[in-house]
């Protein structure tokens, strides 16, 4: 039997279990730690609550989660309770899956008045995440800036446009929900600091937009380059633009809303006494690499809120090799070290939809039988992480603990939702009590 310790139970975690289960059948022993009593990480608190056609993929993780050999760890934090160094000494393997949940900081004068946020707390906030459920971001404002032009903006755009019904069938939270049905917020821009043939949004979110009950999308027709230019797109970035295009030809709406692409637009400064008032930005031009760079125009843009959607990083852990300007763990195809692997986000940085994971886990997968094979091992394992944890007064959570969380959790959803999520550590214990 070989020990292996996964930290972290997103996307990238369950697939490398599943991996690992794949290689070694019975003959491994898996623990899915994580710091949350809940399992799924970006499926439960970043994908989108009105996309839950992508959520849907956590039944697969629940059949891993459900294996006699695959034990779920949860309410444990790597760092806290017990060190990487404890956890080397017990398993075969430690595996961080940490993923990337902290926002690259958006290093301008401003960015750090109130009402500016990162993706990663707002996000966190719709979907009732307990370190952000508390945020209670700006809404009493006409005017948002959006900073980004990745998928992620899209989503934050999106949710700031639906109406109440439109969100019929999500399992946004309750707490943001009724933020967002009172919300002022009429004008937001989407700025994305190069052009339309630049940006990072996948075709099916950005036509999402120009079917929202109280929103409409526009793109001013100046900002897209000659038509016979989309020729050089790949596939799917040409239906994205082929989406600007039809946004900025679009007959004028009575819409209550605006969700204003603003191209070339590079935020330099942030500025209002005591909280955001405004966004100044710096016309760009385009670079022959395709970099942008100011013009020296600039103007500014009304605004009270500011969510800035620039890319996530992976916050480093004590004595793990870390790769500063890229924000991930420093490896080597998944390997920092002897016995020390990682996956995810955490190997490859922020990019990449749900499934990008599943390849990365199957090759650290690969790369633990061929070192380890499947002779005994001689670590404590399983048994000596729970004495540990035991002595220290740690409280894990099983995953048959989460689904009584989880049926809590769909008990107390409003009509139509799937679930109303708890939004604190303490309510999720006392579910497992009952
Ligand atoms: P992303 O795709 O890397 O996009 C980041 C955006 O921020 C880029 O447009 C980038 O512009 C811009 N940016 C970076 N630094 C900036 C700065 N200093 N000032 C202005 N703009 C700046 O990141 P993301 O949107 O956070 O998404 C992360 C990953 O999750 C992506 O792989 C995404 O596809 C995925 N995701 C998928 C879905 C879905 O499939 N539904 C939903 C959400 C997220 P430049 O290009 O100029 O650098």
């Amino acid at each position: 039997m070989r020990h292996v310790a996964i930290i972290g139970s997103g996307p990238a975690g369950f697939y490398t279990a599943e991996a690992l289960q794949k290689h070694y059948g019975e003959d491994v022993a898996i623990d899915l730690i994580d710091r949350l009593p809940v399992p799924y990480g970006l499926i439960r608190s970043g994908v989108a609550p009105d996309h839950q056609s992508i959520k849907a993929v956590y039944r697969r993780y629940e059949k891993v989660g459900l294996s006699p050999n695959v034990r779920f760890v949860g309410n444990v934090t790597v760092g806290g309770d017990v060190s990487i160094a404890e956890l080397q000494a017990l398993y075969d393997a430690v595996i961080l899956a940490t993923g990337a949940p902290d926002d690259r900081l958006l290093a301008i004068p401003g960015s750090d008045l109130p009402g500016v946020v990162g993706s990663a707390a707002f996000v966190g906030w719709y979907n009732g995440h307990p370190d952000f459920a508390a945020l209670a971001p700006r809404l009493d404002t006409p005017g948002a800036a959006v900073i980004g032009n990745g998928n992620v903006a899209l989503d934050v755009a999106r949710i700031l446009s639906k109406t109440t019904g439109e969100f019929a069938g999500s399992d946004i939270s309750d707490h943001a929900l009724n933020s967002l049905a009172r919300s002022d917020i009429r004008d937001i821009h989407i700025l994305g600091r190069r052009g339309p043939h630049q940006i990072a949004m996948t075709p099916k979110e950005l036509g999402e937009l120009g079917h929202l009950g109280e929103a409409a999308p526009h793109v001013r027709p100046e900002d897209l380059p000659p038509l016979e230019d989309d020729a050089l797109l790949e596939p799917g970035m040409r239906k994205s633009v082929t989406h600007l295009r039809d946004f900025a030809a679009a007959a004028p709406t009575a819409k209550r809303k605006a969700i204003h692409f603003d191209f070339f637009a590079m935020p330099v400064a942030i500025e209002g006494d005591d909280k955001v008032e405004r966004v100044i930005v710096e016309r760009t031009t385009l670079t022959e690499d395709l970099r942008s760079v100011g013009t020296g125009e600039t103007h500014a843009i009304p605004c009270g809120l500011v969510v800035t959607c620039i890319g996530y990083q992976t916050p480093p852990i004590e004595g793990v090799p870390f790769e500063h300007g890229r924000g991930r763990f420093a490896n080597a195809e998944g390997v920092i070290g002897e016995g020390l692997y990682c996956v995810g986000w955490a190997r490859r940085g922020p990019t990449g939809t749900i499934g990008t994971n599943r390849p990365d886990g199957f090759e650290v997968a690969e790369k633990i039988f061929a070192t380890f094979g499947t002779a005994n091992s001689g670590k404590g394992g399983p048994g000596a992480l729970d004495g540990l944890l035991a002595a220290r007064g740690a409280r894990p959570v099983t995953f048959q603990d989460w689904q009584k969380i989880e049926a809590a959790e769909v008990d107390r959803a409003r009509a139509g939702s799937p679930r109303e999520k708890f939004t604190s550590i303490p309510e999720m214990l006392a579910a497992i009590a009952g």
